[in-house]
């Protein structure tokens, strides 16, 4: 097939870890004969220096046309001012909304050769394979008034707003449902019903688009004993859907279950098939440059693409398959025990690919 994929590699170890994935891209082009349109721009804090933005023109033109957009990382030190007008992250918040992105996806699965890592009992992460849904453009982020004033007579005010809308709920769901379907069939819908207005209109709306999906069981779950049930038995869930808040404090739980942020990939998906992908972790500018960043969770972000976006299924196994090879044989970077530097762990990857 032709496809065009636009490369944004991003700051600190962004550009290190993307590299590795596009090299990776490169064999299964060649492998399964594929024709597929590279190209890399600028986001971030390296857009801020060379263009004044973090989101040049020319960045949200060539990712609106994309089949889809793989990302590294924006952020570090030397833009960390929450005062500063222009900030990296507002390249991802500009890009999540020019696409048209409304649900983020993090599967969280655990594996054997790297349970010590996790901070929870072994027997606790037997089985544990699940992919939470966060809802990614409503809710108290983006709601309206929001503002902070004095008070008459002293002290100060502040406002947020949280607000949904059915068919925000209802595009969410819908999609969570469809993917619980690819999976084991169970969709964990997650609210807290019982004091939020938003969460009411949140349960009816599942419960309707539920009766077109009646071989997908539902279960409703109040978000503070979610977060507890992830810890006590991540094991029981399959898909979890979310609003936005929410779904950002979980998806963090969740994150420390594998015991490696190096591991973890998400992508952010719209209407159409079109999507952005990148790895959980950030810029980490700790050891940005030093060869040390573990590019998986750049490669199993490369996997989601080629199956969400491209539809090309094969090749993610594929990908994903010489992922599993490459953690069992032990050929990986410092933060999963390993000596291998970014770029090695890349080659190993390849090597299981091509073979
Ligand atoms: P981080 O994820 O960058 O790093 C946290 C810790 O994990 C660090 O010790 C780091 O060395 C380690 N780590 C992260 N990714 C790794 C990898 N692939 N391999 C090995 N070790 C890895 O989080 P942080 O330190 O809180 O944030 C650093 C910068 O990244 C900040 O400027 C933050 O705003 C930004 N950030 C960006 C994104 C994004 O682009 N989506 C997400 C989170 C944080």
């Amino acid at each position: 097939m032709k496809a065009s994929i636009v490369l944004l590699p991003g700051d600190g170890i962004g550009p290190e870890v993307v590299a590795e994935a596009r090299l990776v891209l490169d064999v299964v082009a060649n492998r399964f004969g594929h024709t597929l349109d590279l190209s890399e721009h600028l986001i971030g804090g390296v857009a801020i220096d060379r263009e004044g933005t973090a989101l040049p023109e020319a960045t949200s033109k060539a990712c609106a046309d994309a089949h889809a957009v793989l990302l590294g990382a924006v952020g570090g030190p030397k833009w960390d001012n929450p005062e500063a007008k222009v900030r990296p992250e507002q390249g991802l918040l500009g890009i999540r909304k020019h696409m048209g992105l409304f649900a983020n996806l993090r599967p969280v699965k655990a594996r054997a050769s790297l349970a010590k890592g996790s901070p929870l009992k072994e027997d606790r992460l037997m089985g544990v394979d699940f992919m939470i849904l966060r809802e990614l453009t409503g809710g108290l982020y983006f709601g309206q008034p929001r503002f902070t004033e004095k008070m008459d007579g002293g002290g100060e005010r502040s406002v947020d707003t949280l607000e949904y809308t059915d068919g925000e709920i209802r595009r969410i769901v819908r999609l969570a449902f469809d993917i619980a379907r690819g999976r084991r069939g169970h969709v964990t819908s997650v609210d807290k019903a019982n004091v939020l207005e938003t969460s009411r209109l949140w349960r009816r709306v599942t419960v309707e688009v539920h009766k077109q999906y009646p071989d997908v069981i539902l279960a409703h779950q109040l978000v503070d004993s979610c977060a507890m049930r992830l810890v006590a038995g991540p094991s029981d869930f399959d898909v979890i859907v979310t609003e936005n808040m929410f779904g950002d404090i979980l998806s963090d739980e969740a994150s420390v279950i594998t015991g490696s942020l190096g591991l973890l990939p998400s992508a952010s998906l719209g209407e159409g098939k079109q999507g952005l992908y990148e790895p959980v972790h950030g810029s980490a500018p700790d050891i940005a440059g030093q060869g040390l960043a573990n590019p998986l969770a750049t490669i199993l972000s490369l996997a989601m693409l080629l199956h969400h976006s491209l539809e090309l299924h094969e090749e993610a196994v594929a990908v994903e398959g010489a992922v599993e090879e490459v953690l069992k044989m032990g050929a990986v970077t410092s933060d999963l025990g390993g000596k291998l530097t970014t770029h090695e762990v890349g080659e190993a990857v390849r090597q299981a690919l091509a073979s």
